[in-house]
């Protein structure tokens, strides 16, 4: 199969042959007739599956080819996507699909001045990338109109309600056209998710793929039980010991971030951060750095790291476990792409137990647990399996205090490769509740 047998024109395979794409990935070969052919879709893929190709270029070549010029203020085609980052990608994408066409496209996000983009949008935008919150502000300030809007994508759909959008895009959806076509991406297909699909797609038609970064034989998963307190200690003994070179690591909120990128700088680490609170220009210019290899470690927070697409990473390390499931499956799929083997470290503390439990049970694996010898937790980390049993040690019948000392027995385990578990699938539902999202309000920003 090749992108013109999928009916793409000439101008888009001009760009696709520049950028070196010689055949339609799976969620391609599925999306891009279908959406070309109007329908609307639901499409189960996450980042490295090639999406915003499947998307993007059929829309392109919808708007180049039909519909009428786009208005003062109008937008003809809106991708929604949760964070700024994403939707810099997003757009990059898409100017390099576009290259070859007569086609006005833009990105617009929280974080930097609304100005210079209420004044990009008076003379109208074929297609707009968008985080929910911006594009609310710049429709009530009048700076757009949605009457000539033909298609709405929401990418990343799980994310955008995990981050608490779904108010955003319930009153993006009272401003839109009726009548239009409509895409939504997500990792996983939710109880929530379903019934936002329920009310904004029209006869959708379902594709599923598996993410082809998840490769599960090719990334070395295991965990370090350590104590909380301990954890940037240890984290600095394994990157020495380890001779760690370029590291994405995930902490759970932006102080964890920002305290750890202080205490690594401080011992002269090469070190940067990127969360939510931080600045736009800080944040990309931390990312491209991390991306030239001028940055040894990024540790960044999930919003902020959700959806990047960065290369040839050779190790992630999850600093705290994700409170949600599925991310310790995006954030591991930033290693081991594209075939090349990777590593995913994570340092489990006793208060994650539950945490790493759903893990486990999400990916069908149990984490071989790897001791470092100074580090043994004070507070044991319970065994935990599979089955999603946090297994409590049997207590030991009292026995008259022998001899003192001796501690636990460390939990040394063989490192195995992943590829020996079942592959992991993220769209499987787990059997017993894990925490996910819900459409309820929630903090924004984490
Ligand atoms: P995405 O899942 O859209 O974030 O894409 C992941 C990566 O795959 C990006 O770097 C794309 O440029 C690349 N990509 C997407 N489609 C193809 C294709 N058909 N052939 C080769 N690379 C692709």
């Amino acid at each position: 199969m090749t992108f013109a047998t999928l009916g793409l024109i000439e101008p888009l395979l001009r760009s696709l042959e520049t950028l070196g794409y010689q055949t339609p990935t799976p969620v391609q070969a599925q999306a891009i007739p279908a959406v070309l052919a109007g329908r609307d879709l639901m499409a189960a893929a996450q980042t490295g599956t090639g999406k915003t190709a499947g998307f993007a270029l059929p829309l392109l070549q919808l708007l180049a080819m039909e519909g009428p010029k786009v208005t003062a203020n109008s937008v003809r085609a809106l991708i929604l996507v949760p964070t700024r980052e994403l939707a810099e990608q997003v757009h990059e994408a898409v100017r390099q699909y576009a290259e070859n066409l007569p086609l006005r496209t833009y990105a617009v996000y929280g974080g930097v001045s609304i100005n210079p983009q209420m004044m990009k949008l008076r003379s109208g935008v074929d297609l707009l990338v968008a985080t929910p919150g911006r594009l609310l502000d710049l429709f009530r300030q009048n700076a757009l109109k949605f009457n000539q809007l033909q298609t709405l994508v929401l990418d990343e759909a799980d994310r955008m309600l995990d981050l608490g959008f779904s108010e955003e895009l319930a009153n993006i959806y009272r401003a839109l056209p009726k009548k239009r076509q409509t895409l939504l991406f997500s990792a996983t297909f939710s109880d929530d998710i379903r019934l936002l699909a329920g009310q904004m797609l029209n006869d959708p038609l379902t594709v599923e793929v598996s993410p082809r970064n998840v490769a599960a034989n090719t990334v070395k998963q295991w965990i370090v039980t350590v104590d909380k307190k301990r954890k940037p200690e240890l984290f600095v003994h394994l990157m020495r010991k380890g001779k760690w070179k370029q590291v994405l690591v995930f902490a759970k909120t932006r102080n964890g971030v920002d305290a750890l990128v202080e205490k690594l700088q401080g011992l002269g680490i090469n070190a940067d951060g990127i969360h939510g609170d931080k600045p736009q220009a800080t944040r990309q210019r931390a990312l491209d750095r991390f991306k030239a290899s001028e940055v040894q470690i990024l540790v960044a927070t999930d919003v902020a790291a959700r959806g990047l697409d960065i290369e040839d990473l050779p190790l992630v390390v999850n600093f705290d476990l994700p409170i949600v499931a599925e991310d310790y499956i995006h954030r591991i799929g930033r290693t081991g792409r594209a075939g090349a083997t990777g590593e995913a470290i994570s340092l489990v503390c006793a208060d994650e137990v539950n945490l790493l439990s759903a893990i486990e049970m999400l990916t069908r694996q149990t984490l071989t647990r790897q001791g470092e010898p100074d580090f043994e937790p004070e507070h044991r980390v319970p065994d935990t399996d599979a089955s999603g049993q946090v297994v409590k040690k049997p207590k030991k019948p009292k026995k008259p205090k022998a001899s003192g000392g001796g501690g636990g027995k460390r939990n040394l385990g063989k490192w195995v490769d992943s590829g020996e578990a079942a592959p992991v699938e993220p769209s499987i539902k787990p059997v017993r509740k894990v925490p996910v999202f819900n459409t309820g309000p929630r903090k924004r920003k984490p």
